[in-house]
């Protein structure tokens, strides 16, 4: 049998990932290409001769002596680690097959649990920023909804769930119905609204868009999507329908992975561990760009508020 060409694609071996940063030196001048590609450009003045004050890791504009630190205004302003450990965190994040625990993240960094914790999220918080900015790419879109956690009254699992985390479930397919892209997002219900809403932000008008029979998705119609119904009529066999195989697919692995790596997960934070599948999955065609890439959307990425991380709220 053929292999997969993306499961098995050259990855980046931790030896590359240590040659190309495995200093601070290196992670210094990685972030200073990635920053200004076309060459240093003063953000105060515009002026582009510089020089480095290597003591304090700074770049001084040598028209009004301003101070520059590469890192301001990303994840990394204002860490006392060392560029070396984000770096490091940023490849264990984005590099996993399966998500990645806090208290491997612990070990493996050297670092405190809260530290590891408080990292994973910030890092988890610019995937999401950066795949909410745009909508996902389709031909087909498989639509559906699923809870995380929770049984029902009998002991099933499943959407009639209550009290516990909605999500949806989208997944691109291209015209040989091959998953292209997907998109798993946190809703605060299974509504009409919360579906208008959560679909203006991520489906493109004129997408063509599957999903079953369940009430909220007419809010798709309304929304002015193409939106096609079909009744499964629930059970094990609807699951392997055609038009819903890669959404059901990939909405098993997520919570097969998620039961496999986290004994609890709080609901503040469930809609940062879904965008780290979706990062993860949306580029396992590259996955040597993927630490690049990121780095070069946390760099454009406004600074995170430390209230929305507090980390006595975290679990990981
Ligand atoms: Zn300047």
């Amino acid at each position: 049998m053929a292999k997969n060409t993306v499961q098995f694609q050259q990855g980046f071996s931790l030896q590359e990932f240590i040659s190309q940063y495995g200093s601070e030196g290196q992670c210094h001048q990685a972030l200073f290409q990635w920053r200004w590609p076309d060459g240093f450009k003063c953000p105060k003045c515009g002026h582009v001769r510089y020089c480095s004050l290597k003591s304090r890791k700074l770049l001084q504009c040598n028209r009004r002596r301003s101070q520059i630190s590469v890192t301001a205004g990303t994840i990394f302003d204002s860490t006392k680690l060392p560029l070396t450990t984000w770096f490091l965190a940023i490849y264990l994040v984005t590099q996993s097959k399966v998500s990645v625990s806090a208290l491997s993240m612990k070990r493996t960094l050297g670092v405190s649990y809260n530290t590891a914790l408080l990292m994973k999220h910030k890092i988890q918080q610019v995937i999401k920023e950066r795949d909410d900015s745009k909508p996902i790419a389709s031909y087909i879109i498989q639509l559906d909804g699923a809870y995380w956690g929770g049984k029902k009254r009998d002991g099933r699992r499943g959407r009639g769930t209550t009290g516990k985390l909605p999500f949806v479930a989208a997944v691109s397919t291209d015209d040989q119905g091959h998953p292209i892209e997907m998109r798993f997002s946190q809703v605060r219900a299974f509504s009409k609204d919360a579906i208008i809403e959560w679909a203006t932000q991520h489906l493109c008008i004129g997408d063509e868009v599957v999903s079953d029979g369940l009430n909220c998705f007419n809010g798709l119609d309304e929304a002015g999507f193409d939106h096609r119904v079909i009744i499964t009529g629930g059970g094990p066999e609807s699951v392997k329908m055609a038009e819903f195989k890669w959404v059901n697919t990939i909405i098993g692995n997520v919570k097969r992975s998620l039961h496999g790596t986290f004994h609890a997960i709080s609901k503040k934070h469930f809609s940062r561990y879904l965008a780290g599948f979706c990062y993860r999955f949306n580029r396992r065609f590259d996955l040597r760009q993927l630490l690049p890439r990121f780095s070069f959307v946390d760099l454009r990425t406004p600074p995170i508020p430390q209230r929305i991380l507090k980390v006595a709220e975290l679990c990981g």
